[in-house]
């Protein structure tokens, strides 16, 4: 099997705050420059660096707000976000958990810091990914997937290296924790320094990484520091990561989707009319009901 080619190592892009509890790089699809469509079915990756959040009294966060036509899925590495929604659902995302949801026909909610979190203060790092679904899904059911850390299978790597988290998908025999509309990989990969990790996605699938933690050198040829994202071609199968020093890698791969995609904010369709139909559904209150407080 051929060597998968780094296409780029992107440095974090300057952040912006979404809602004011989120301090984001955003690499898809801004660091990925052809847009949604470079990394279909991921449509979009938000990241939330280690960044230190003071006490306050009120949690920061972000507040009421819909989805449509996709699943969103939030990657807590530090920190705590407590979520809500129209349907009388929440829960709250901890250090190591994933919050799998499956927006599709549509859902109302809110995202915070979690109360005691937010009294406290303290350091927040997050990743908050999107996963495209194919049309013929988009308009089903919401649901949730909340999967916490120790429901999440780790294998562990030869020679005491480190494992890999296997959130979506699967790696070596193990199946991932999170169901999925379409085949996608999705690991958190903790490396001792020294340790090796090596995957293999077909070339189809479109595969990048972030390094969360640490830094690594990819295919024995690129040096990646910390909170710089790699983007790899569709060429070759097969790469591996070293780890410099400890490191904790975020590992993306999945079957693009090869849909038309039309998205306006927070819903993402397939042409023109369906988003012009949800921003009435939107407006008729179709999405439900949810107070604005945390
Ligand atoms: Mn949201």
């Amino acid at each position: 099997m051929a060597i998968k080619n780094v296409v780029s190592v992107m440095a974090p892009p300057d952040p912006h705050f979404v809602g004011d509890g989120f301090r984001v790089h955003n690499f898809i699809p801004q660091g990925s420059r052809t847009g949604m469509y470079r990394m279909d079915p991921f449509i979009m990756l938000d990241y939330n660096s280690a960044h230190y959040f003071e006490p306050s009294a009120t949690p920061r966060g972000v507040g009421v707000h819909p989805h449509r036509g996709f699943e969103t899925v939030t990657i807590a590495y530090k920190g705590s976000v407590a979520h809500h929604d129209s349907s009388g659902g929440g829960g709250v995302i901890r250090e190591g958990d994933v919050q799998w949801m499956t927006a599709a026909s549509g859902v109302l909610h809110k995202e915070y810091h979690e109360e005691q979190f937010s009294k406290e203060g303290g350091w927040f790092q997050m990743v908050q990914l999107w996963v495209n679904l194919p049309a013929k899904d988009k308009m089903s059911a919401p649901k949730y997937q909340s999967i916490t850390k120790d429901q999440i299978p780790r294998v562990p790597l030869p020679d005491g290296n480190g494992e890999v988290a296997v959130i979506a998908g699967s790696y070596m025999d193990s199946k991932g924790a999170a169901d999925t509309f379409t085949p996608v990989h999705l690991y958190n990969t903790f490396l001792h320094k020294g340790g090796r990790a090596d995957f293999s996605f077909p070339v189809s699938y479109n595969t990048a990484l972030l390094v969360v933690e640490g830094s690594i050198v990819v295919n024995d040829a690129e040096t990646v520091a910390t909170d710089h994202f790699v983007l790899f071609g569709n060429a070759g199968e097969d790469f591996h990561i070293t780890a410099s020093e400890d490191a904790v890698v975020l590992i993306m791969s999945g079957e693009p989707i090869k849909e038309n995609i039309v998205a306006h904010g927070p819903f993402v369709m397939n042409n023109q009319q369906e988003i012009l139909q949800a921003f009435d559904d939107y407006n008729q209150g179709k999405f439900g009901y949810l107070e604005d407080q945390v």
